[in-house]
């Protein structure tokens, strides 16, 4: 049976505490996210419910009074056979896309983007068609953007792909002759509203120039949604294949299930490869923690330490996971996807609060001069340049203000060496670092403004708690370690802090997210 988290009973349910904590942890520290998500995520964003009588579905059959088609046979390909039924089909979908067009995306997408912001999203995949993802940024599969042919049916930029949208796009439509692949514009969805197909334009203006040169005119192809329906297979079924079994070889470290009821069959498949994959990480056995000695602790205690977070499957819906699901959903949590997303983010802010700062990277000039390059989120540890200067939240006032003295300010003479610096004593990699940092230095900001120092090297000094210590996860865990960086060597004169500028600027970058 999966845990079951639900997440009134936070404040009662110590049980429930400490497991929803140990996801926010999972996900704030994982680096190879994978969302699959459905129509739950889009509950709250005002897409009508067009199953139920008096959803759109009803407004369709009103018009429709001798087709019957309910539920699952709107969405069959098999409607294609009788007219009446297409007509029927294209109507609603008219309707159905008017009603998203005048959607906004949830929390749910909006954490969605955070994660890939953040730089940990592996992929999203979802089963819906409204294309709430691309509204907050992602790059869905069906989009234009990542068309390496350009508009049309070009192969896919599969890294450029955010989101798959694994039944197509609703703000598309596609010609069932030559599978050209177009916007679907208010032409198309006035056609569509009577229940008619408009001509594809490729195919017309194909014919066209062959009678231009008095050659017989060709076959024009009628345009449909582009989405796909049950029994079709998916017009980018490779590619999306492709970029699958390459997120799986990358294997992922969380898999989390939003707002679906599980049922297609497909969709299953794909859930549980990828649980599988992501269960593997459980598997790494965990080395022992040695007692770890304040000055140096050991690499190892470090490896097992990041490996217990590793590994989930986690499920967010309001009903529970069928029986088939046991020993592949780790967690359950009774929610819906807006409430769970919003607290998860509130745990991450408290529990990380270094992942949501802007830290301002300067950079020596050659001429002495400094500049800032870049807004970097002031994570720690290793990463990769995808995270920097993304979405963040704005620096406190006081440390705007640091920064702009810093940078506003030519400096003073540089201390003569790294390693004589008062263990103490703060540095801006330091400050800006951590607002747990933050606090033990406060009393040093004298110190710093004296100093002018921009790149402190000992950005993982232990000058605080981390929360995530402080959780109880049932795990000993090992003070932070200074990090023993071998310090340059000494040597007198000018050039020194500039190119001790230029290489703690790419430490900045190296050293982003451990987590
Ligand atoms: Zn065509």
């Amino acid at each position: 049976m999966p845990i079951t988290i639900s997440l009134d009973s936070l404040t009662t349910d110590p049980a429930a505490r400490r497991a929803f904590n140990a996801i926010s942890l999972a996900i704030a520290k994982s680096k190879k996210i994978v969302i699959v998500s459905g129509a739950g995520i889009s509950c709250s964003c005002g897409i009508p419910d067009f199953r139920s009588s008096d959803g759109l579905y009803k407004l369709v059959k009103d018009k429709y009074p001798d087709t019957f088609l309910k539920g699952r046979d709107l969405f069959d390909s098999s409607l294609f056979r009788d007219p009446q039924s297409t007509s029927l089909f294209y109507t609603f979908i008219s309707n159905l896309k008017r009603s998203i067009d005048a959607a906004k995306p949830s929390p749910t997408h909006r954490f969605i983007k955070t994660l890939d912001t953040k730089g940990k999203l592996l992929r999203s995949y979802t089963q819906n068609i409204d294309g709430l993802e691309e509204q907050c940024g992602l790059a869905g599969s069906s989009s234009e953007e990542v068309r390496s042919g350009g508009k049309g049916k070009g192969k896919l930029k599969t890294r450029e792909v955010r989101n798959v949208q694994l039944h197509g796009d609703i703000h598309r439509v596609r010609c069932m002759l030559c599978s050209a692949d177009l916007v679907c514009g208010e032409e198309h969805m006035e056609k569509f509203l009577e229940g008619e197909a408009p001509d594809c334009p490729e195919c017309c203006a194909r014919s066209e120039a062959r009678v231009a040169r008095s050659a017989r005119p060709l076959k024009v192809g009628s345009l449909r949604p582009a989405i796909v329906l049950y029994d079709e297979p998916h017009p980018l079924g490779e590619d999306i294949g492709t970029i699958q079994t390459a997120d799986i070889n990358r294997k992922p470290d969380l898999l989390v299930i939003m707002g679906t009821s599980l049922k297609v069959h497909g969709f299953k498949k794909l859930v549980k490869d990828f649980a599988r994959v992501v269960h593997s990480h459980r598997e790494t056995p965990l080395t022992p923690l040695p007692t770890p000695s304040p000055e140096k602790p050991g690499k190892k205690a470090t490896k097992a330490k990041k490996e217990s977070w590793a590994g989930k499957v986690v499920f967010v819906n309001k009903t529970a996971p069928g029986s088939e699901w046991e020993g592949i959903i780790d967690y359950w949590v009774e929610a819906d996807t807006d409430s769970w997303s919003e607290k998860t983010l509130e745990e991450w802010k408290k529990m990380r609060p270094a992942d949501w700062e802007i830290q301002k990277t300067l950079v020596g000039d050659a001429d002495n001069s400094f500049k800032v390059v870049k807004d970097v989120a002031a994570n720690k540890g290793k990463g990769k340049k995808q995270n920097l200067g993304r979405e963040n939240i704005p620096p406190t006032k006081s440390q705007a203000s640091k920064q702009t003295m810093a940078a506003a300010r030519s400096l003073p003479s540089p201390p003569s060496s790294p390693s004589k610096r008062r263990p103490d004593s703060c540095h801006y990699s330091d400050s800006e670092c951590s607002p747990s940092k933050v606090r033990v230095v406060t009393t040093n900001n004298a110190e710093f403004e004296e100093r002018g120092l921009l790149f402190g090297d000992n950005t993982n000094k232990d000058g605080g708690k981390d929360l995530e210590d402080e959780l109880d996860l049932g795990k000993p865990v090992p003070p932070k370690k200074t990090r023993g960086r071998p310090r340059t060597k000494k040597v007198e004169g000018e050039e020194v802090p500039l190119k001790r500028a230029t290489s703690r600027r790419k430490q900045v970058y190296v050293e982003l997210p451990a987590l």
